[in-house]
């Protein structure tokens, strides 16, 4: 048996227990927000990993946002030193998962197997690939107990709530410095014949306009918060999104559509609250004198952050000297910088050559219209070689019936498999 037959043969002769870890992670319902069970799930992958030789580490991200007693925001990493000196390897995944929604017909935390498919909120995004990773990773060690460098496992909390749990706090920790580690690859579910190089950057505010209230029957005693808000509403239609449907890019963003710079305009508030679908009266007759919008703007690698809020910012300021008593607030809520890997970097030159070997055709490089943790390992972390690449179906994430299909699981554990041998065990 060649090398590459003794890896394929450690892999697939793990394929039932490949659906017993998957199935046993979507069984720990670690939903986000509140953040639950991120103890449980990190102790599970302790056992897990301590039995294929790791040294673990479980790290609770105090004082991090949601971060409380009740809802610890608890992330595990495990290391397992190679034979002799050499690169290190780091998985990381998330495993904390969005709520379940409606529409499902089967139980989003019952891990069924069906056809070749494992469902569950989480079995795409991202407890596949976890299970796919350490499969790779635990196959390896079999075939390869002598190989050079390290393989690190990571299980971080908080990733759908932007990771300042999980993977934020490590890096700011120095578990992703470059000196401790020198490849990332994050199995987030981008197709099993894809490397996804980053993804584009994204800033949040809430836009506020004032007004002065009166009475609904005398408007002209006031002044409408909501009509100044159609005004930036106006404006946004006649130049933003234009300007912004004309931006491109380089990034190789799927699907297509996000290849230039979205807004979407999360929500509108003005007036009178809402009152609950129960409630019986009447409104009362007054003209608003606030009236709130939040905005998600997502950006490409091209652009910068401050021309991004500039942008925003002048044409809140034009209606100001041009529209008689405008008045506004703009709050930022959140920013994340774009990231993207060099397509001639390590990581990604690997990753690509193994997926040609085992699906027999060349990988697909993409980039990720929303982002992940890449940002906080390039951004905070200052580690470049980095890259998502796992099992899954983008679309799949977040839907009701979500699930990761087995076949898929083994193919990209091979390809992980692969891409450790082309780092570990070169001389
Ligand atoms: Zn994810």
């Amino acid at each position: 048996m060649d090398d590459q037959q003794l890896l394929t043969e450690q892999i697939t002769s793990r394929r039932d227990d490949l659906i017993a870890l998957t199935q046993d992670l979507i069984r720990i319902p670690t939903l986000n927000p509140p953040g639950d069970c991120y103890r449980e799930i990190c102790e599970y992958l302790d056992r897990r990993l301590q039995g294929a030789g790791f040294v673990t580490e479980l790290i609770r991200a105090h004082g991090t946002p949601g971060d409380s007693e009740k809802y610890p925001r608890w992330n595990i990493v495990a290391r397992r030193e190679g034979a002799r000196h050499g690169d290190c390897v780091h998985f990381n995944s998330h495993t904390d998962v969005v709520e379940v929604g409606s529409g499902w017909t089967k139980d989003p935390f019952g891990g069924e197997l069906n056809d070749g498919k494992i469902y569950g909120r989480g079995a795409c995004d991202m407890k596949g690939g976890l299970a796919a990773s350490i499969v790779a990773c635990e196959a390896f060690i079999a075939a390869h107990p002598d190989y050079a460098g390290a393989i690190e496992i990571s299980g971080t909390a908080d990733e759908e709530s932007g990771g300042y749990g999980g993977v934020a706090y490590l890096a700011e920790q120095g578990y992703f410095d470059p000196k401790r580690v020198q490849h990332v690859i994050i199995p987030e579910p981008l197709n099993k014949d894809r490397v996804c190089l980053g993804h584009r950057g994204g800033w949040w505010a809430e836009i506020e306009t004032f007004g002065e209230i009166a009475h609904g029957s005398m408007p002209f005693l006031g002044d409408c918060a909501v009509r100044h808000m159609g005004a930036v509403l106006t404006e946004f239609e006649d130049k933003l999104y234009p300007a912004m449907a004309a931006r491109t890019t380089d990034m190789p963003v799927v699907p297509e559509g996000a290849r230039s710079s979205t807004m979407n305009i999360n929500s509108i508030h003005g007036g009178q609250p809402e009152q609950p679908d129960d409630y019986t009266g009447l409104p009362a007759h007054c003209v608003p004198d606030s009236c709130r919008i939040v905005i998600d703007r997502r950006f490409l690698a091209e652009e910068n952050v401050d021309d991004v809020r500039g942008e925003v910012k002048a044409l809140l300021e034009g209606l100001k000297a041009n529209r008689d008593r405008f008045d506004y607030d703009l709050r930022e809520i959140n920013v994340v910088l774009p990231s993207m890997t060099d397509r001639e970097a390590p990581v990604v030159q690997t990753v690509a050559a193994e997926i040609e070997k085992v699906l027999g055709k060349p990988a697909e490089f993409v980039a990720s219209p929303g982002t992940y943790d890449q940002k906080h390992i390039d951004r905070i972390g200052k580690l470049k070689n980095c890259i998502a690449y796992g099992p899954g179906i983008l679309e799949l994430a977040h839907k009701p019936d979500e699930y990761v299909g087995v076949d898929d699981m083994i193919d990209s554990a091979q390809v992980m498999a692969g891409a450790l041998g082309r780092i570990l065990l070169s001389e």
